[in-house]
């Protein structure tokens, strides 16, 4: 009996410490272009893009989160939210699905997110209604909205949303600004898929494209090259590694082989330079 009360008590503290991990967030918005805004918080960055009365939401974070999310679209908009459109399955990108999902909104995503969602068992609400296989262009009143499927990157289901008019593309967790991106190899994601979806946005935006990264600041097509370079070259150095032989232990050891990504600060975000690695050993390894 004693043990039951003092377990129940620790999960009565693990819940309030991730209620209260959430009560601190604050959210922050910022204009991106005439009509698109960035909105930040906790988990992936949020794209709000307006024309006339249509509103297209890209991505919505945390569930725990959805009430100041909508305080702050409200800031901006007062029109309902017409397209939500989820760049991959993760929680921190669609864990508010069901609490923007109403009569007026249309959820879209790829269609492994809608079956991964379906999957993790979740709601008739939270579950893409849209969903699209290679590409889906959007028509809104005065823009183009275009949503590519990129194959095997960051999951099996990685789309980026490009508005044309505005010059403006949300590239999901395709791209961590700065960072060593997560690759969920468990999910479908590789590195060889990842640079390719990368190059593939750069084929079609231009010099003058604001991105929106899935995590990490606004970016500019500038550093959406240097990470391509970035990963070519540290994947370049481990493949020749794994074709000499050099053991996985070795390969994972080997700081050189990040050094001059690690003082620039590539591994001070969620993964850091060993885990980039080990990722990356891995996928070449499949
Ligand atoms: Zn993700």
């Amino acid at each position: 009996m004693k043990n039951i009360l003092s377990l129940l008590a620790f999960l009565v503290t693990i819940t309030a410490c991730a209620q209260d991990r959430f009560a601190k967030v604050q959210i922050e918005s910022t204009e991106v272009s005439e009509n698109t805004f960035m909105l930040t918080g906790s988990g992936g960055n949020i794209m709000i893009a307006i024309d006339k009365e249509k509103v297209v939401m890209i991505d919505d974070q945390f569930a725990p989160l959805s009430d100041k999310i909508k305080d702050a679209i409200g800031e901006i908009t007062e029109y309902p939210i017409a397209y939500l459109i989820n760049t991959h399955h993760h929680g921190d990108h669609t864990g508010g699905n069901g609490n923007f999902n109403s009569k007026e909104t249309t959820i879209v995503a790829h269609v492994n997110v809608k079956e991964r969602l379906i999957a993790e068992g979740k709601e008739e609400n939270f579950i893409p209604e849209m969903t699209l296989e290679e590409e889906l262009e959007l028509q809104l009143p005065t823009q183009t909205c275009l949503l590519i499927h990129v194959h095997n990157a960051h999951t099996d289901g990685d789309t980026f949303i490009y508005f044309i008019e505005e010059n403006v593309v949300h590239m999901g967790d395709v791209f961590f600004n700065a960072r060593y991106p997560y690759i969920d190899l468990k999910s479908g994601g590789s590195i060889d898929g990842y640079i390719i979806a990368q190059q593939r946005v750069i084929e079609t935006i231009n010099k003058d494209t604001k991105i929106i990264p899935g995590h990490g600041t606004l970016a500019s097509y500038e550093d959406l090259v240097n990470n391509i370079e970035m990963l070519t070259d540290i994947k370049g150095k481990i493949e020749y590694l794994i074709r000499t032989g050099v053991s996985k232990e070795d390969i994972i050891k080997d700081e050189t082989i990040t050094a001059v990504y690690d003082e620039q600060g590539f591994g001070s975000g969620f993964i850091n330079s060993e885990r980039f690695r080990t990722t990356i050993y891995e996928s070449l390894k499949k």
